[in-house]
């Protein structure tokens, strides 16, 4: 006789907060929080205690319970796929990931179980969606340009601890990546091209087309030469002009205090588009 299994329905996430907690922690604990709430049903305590390191008497289980909230996992999803093999999980999870929140949790799971999404490009991994997502509900109440603009210029450049309104945001490595992305709309910082996805239409409201763009994020002082991992040593760049800095075909170069891209080549300078503050 054939059988068919049926697998159970996810119950709907139900996403509150701003992700301050969110953001404070890594990727790596992101995906570990989500998988041993679903998967073992670690109490908030517990999850503070053996997945963040904290001290429960402490942190009493805050900092886990808002990252699954802001994910939108609540008590209904606690445990809610223990006993099931991984890949049950995601044929459980699968045709819930045209929204952002599933799929980010689906592509942690993948993560765990070492797998690719078959639609996965492989500069867009699960780090650039895990930040995107911050960004997005970050700006999920501003929709003009100019709002979300002013918006994103209060992740500033020199700090990864920054405050808007009353509450006080950390940014992680990878946000801070994706935030100096969308701050120049994806745009290179010296030839103004960008990079193109498919899908990608013009008339899509900005934050749409940036799941649709791509672009590279330069150190200027490399992390391994002692440069520090914030915006102010970042540049956004397309990937030919990244190159010709690693290749040092281009150099950065002061004059009368403007900056300019030398083309060691070509003999000519080239000025750059600046909208957030560098260190040089
Ligand atoms: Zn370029
Ligand atoms: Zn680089």
């Amino acid at each position: 006789m054939n059988r068919t299994r049926i697998l159970p329905c996810f119950p709907p996430l139900q996403q509150t907060g701003r992700g301050r907690e969110f953001n404070q922690y890594s990727l790596d604990d992101h995906k570990e929080v989500v998988y041993h709430y679903l998967f073992h049903g670690l109490s908030h305590r517990a999850l503070d205690k053996d997945i963040l390191g904290l001290d429960p008497a402490y942190s009493r289980g805050f900092q886990s319970m808002n990252i699954l909230h802001f994910l939108g996992l609540v008590d209904v999803h606690k445990h809610f796929f223990e006993g099931f093999p991984l890949e049950d999980a995601l044929a459980i999870l699968k045709p819930y990931t045209a929204e952002e929140a599933y799929l980010l949790i689906y592509s942690y799971l993948l993560d765990k179980a070492q797998m690719y999404r078959e639609d996965q490009q492989p500069d867009y991994g699960v780090a650039e969606l895990d930040a995107r997502y911050w960004i997005n509900q970050f700006l999920k109440d501003v929709d003009d340009r100019q709002q979300i603009e002013s918006r994103l210029s209060f992740v500033p450049a020199s700090s990864q601890e920054f405050r808007y309104g009353s509450s006080k945001y950390y940014v992680s490595s990878t946000s801070l990546k994706e935030v100096l992305k969308c701050r120049y709309d994806f745009y290179c910082q010296i030839c103004h091209t960008r990079i193109y996805r498919p899908k990608w239409v013009r008339t899509l409201p900005i934050k749409e087309q940036w799941k649709h763009l791509n672009a590279d994020v330069h150190h200027i002082q490399p992390l391994s030469k002692g440069g520090i991992d914030l915006m102010e040593n970042m540049l956004c760049l397309c990937p030919n002009c990244h190159r010709r800095f690693h290749t040092e075909e281009h150099i950065l170069e002061r004059r009368q205090g403007h900056l300019f891209v030398f083309n060691q080549i070509s003999g000519k300078h080239s000025p750059l588009t600046i909208k957030h503050s560098l260190i040089l």
